[in-house]
């Protein structure tokens, strides 16, 4: 066969070579060690965990080692294209802290070893499966979708490895002429690889994540370009990978099934192979076993699913470097005020199962991050967040930024916060009682007599000063206890609960959900400093009004 005239008859258009491109794509210059990754998603609009997961490892990897983060867009099959996806995608990631260098971008490509978005690389495609026919290494095959049918058929009916490979590789070694018959034809036809592997073969090699493993080598003649012209997956990631100088291939570990042919094919467009980060699933308990996070049956896949509910961004991503690297929680232990970015990621760390995803231990982590902020941040994030997802909310902490800040000051600061919020979706049932249309009419426990609250609260409202501090608040809240016949010995009332009718634990609570309308509020005495005399006053009144 005359390779040559083959491949002038596919592609008679194609003159550039790929020296050429060699030349136009020329190694980067970068200090040794330094990582050259990036993301490579389909667009198709959802943007879940996952992407996140990869695109931290990435990033991770190419910033940490002075290297570069790409963002190349692999929108080679158009009918599963959403239109704006890049653009939802490069917002959602940025939001999540993962800014590209280099790729796609908003405004067209940023970067000098672009296109970007494989759709426009055809031509660049073009140049190497001309070279690859050319050297005997791919081929064009006629088969229609009807003789491949056949063919799966033949070979299940034989339990035979389906595929086109071997004796089933039918335009394998076809003449030029029949060939030429079928482009005269105007038949279609796909390029196709000529696999010299063989299932016989095995060799050892060495994923980032995986570890050594053992590869059995392909045999089958995969597709590289398709009928449109436009390639596979695997063509396209071995020419862009390369002409890219990616250094580092960070992606899911379902590409490992076709690993075996990626490793083929750089060896025969004599690319070097990059390393390869491949990673696991993220899984979820399902009952007692793990099982892969499903977009279909779990909403907390979505990342938008995270930012509804209000987590800030700083929990998700430190949860997530949780989930990545096991010792990042005894370095965020010994380390509590350092930005994430500084402990050393490593992707070795990965787990090669995958990781497993917990969304209580992430509320977890999003109540420690969120305790360690300054009310101003706190109100912040908040604000955004409300007024987006819950506007009527996010009027009323607009309306009055100081008495919010206040109110998100409280048990802030010093050793121990408190962690009353883990979501900014929590905010509202946790401090909406300081806005008289949130608040909710007190339910009192039916064991006690109204006419008794009714006493207590008057009798509270009495002594009440607001110049008191915490101390002198509540020795007259123990006052008004014993005269009442209440205790304020809570060991000797758990002894012998039925030597006494109540404690100043019941009295505490009749005045707090006289003031917030709950049994739970933070510490009483700062509620009503923050609310002030006459509206703490005004709220205890009108419910004794109805007692
Ligand atoms: N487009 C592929 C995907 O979305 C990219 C895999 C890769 O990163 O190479 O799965």
């Amino acid at each position: 066969m005359d390779y040559q005239a083959l491949a002038q008859l596919l592609f008679p258009n194609v003159t550039d070579t790929p020296e050429m491109l060699e030349e136009k794509y020329p190694v980067r210059q970068l200090p040794e060690g330094a990582v050259v990754t990036r993301m490579a998603p389909s667009p198709t609009g959802f943007v879940h965990l996952g992407n996140l997961v990869q695109g931290l490892t990435a990033e991770r990897m190419a910033h940490q080692s002075g290297g570069v983060l790409f963002l190349r867009v692999e929108d080679t099959d158009a009918k599963r294209e959403v239109p704006g996806a890049v653009e939802v995608l490069i917002d959602t990631l940025k939001h999540y802290g993962i800014a590209f260098d280099e790729g796609a971008t908003h405004n067209g490509d940023n970067g000098i070893y672009g296109p970007y978005r494989q759709r426009q690389r055809a031509d660049i495609y073009h140049v190497y499966a001309k070279k690859l026919v050319e050297q005997g290494m791919a081929y064009p095959c006629f088969c229609t979708e009807q003789e491949l049918a056949a063919m799966r058929e033949k070979q299940e009916a034989n339990k035979e490895t389906t595929g086109y490979y071997g004796k089933y590789a039918m335009w394998r070694d076809r003449p030029i002429e029949d060939i030429k018959a079928q482009l005269d034809a105007d038949n279609p036809w796909v390029l196709r690889f000529r696999s010299e592997g063989s299932i016989e073969n095995q060799f050892k090699f060495d994923d980032l994540v995986k570890g050594k493993l053992t590869i059995t080598e392909n045999d089958v003649d995969h597709v590289l370009l398709k009928s449109d012209g436009i390639p596979t997956y695997h063509f396209a990631h071995a020419v862009d990978d390369h002409l890219m100088r990616t250094t580092h291939v960070v992606r899911g570990d379902e590409w490992l099934a076709t690993l075996p042919f990626h490793i083929q094919l750089f060896k025969a467009l004599g690319f070097k192979l990059p390393k390869y980060v491949h990673i696991g699933p993220l899984m979820k308990m399902d009952g007692t076993s793990k099982r892969k996070l499903s977009k279909r049956k779990d909403p907390e896949l979505a990342l938008t699913f995270y930012k509804a509910e209000g987590f800030p961004v700083k929990a998700v991503y430190e949860y997530i470097m949780t989930i990545l690297n096991s010792n990042f929680e005894d370095w965020r232990r010994a380390e509590p005020d350092k930005e994430a970015t500084e402990f050393k990621f490593s992707p070795k760390k990965l787990n090669p199962a995958g990781s497993l995803f917990d969304y209580a231990k992430l509320t977890d982590v999003s109540k420690n991050v969120i305790s360690k902020m300054d009310a101003e941040t706190v109100y912040e994030l908040l604000l955004e967040w409300a007024q987006e997802f819950d506007p009527e909310f996010g009027e009323k902490l607009a309306a009055d930024r100081a008495f919010a800040v206040s109110i998100l000051a409280i048990g802030r600061g010093g050793r121990k916060p408190r962690k009353d919020l883990a979501t900014w979706k929590e905010a509202k049932p946790y401090m909406g009682f300081f806005y008289d249309e949130y608040l909710e009419t007190p339910v009192f426990n039916e064991k006690f007599d109204k006419g008794l609250i009714r006493y207590v609260l008057e009798r509270f409202v009495g002594s009440y000063d607001p110049s008191d501090d915490s101390a002198a608040w509540f020795e007259k809240v123990k006052d008004i206890t014993t005269a009442i016949g209440f205790t304020t010995d809570m060991k000797a009332y758990k002894a012998d609960p039925a030597a006494y009718p109540g404690t100043v634990a019941d009295v505490s609570t009749f005045i707090r959900q006289a003031v917030t309308g709950k049994t739970n509020a933070p510490d009483l005495h700062t509620v009503m400093q923050i609310l002030g005399k006459e509206r703490s006053l005004e709220r205890i009144a009108k419910v004794i009004a109805t007692l």
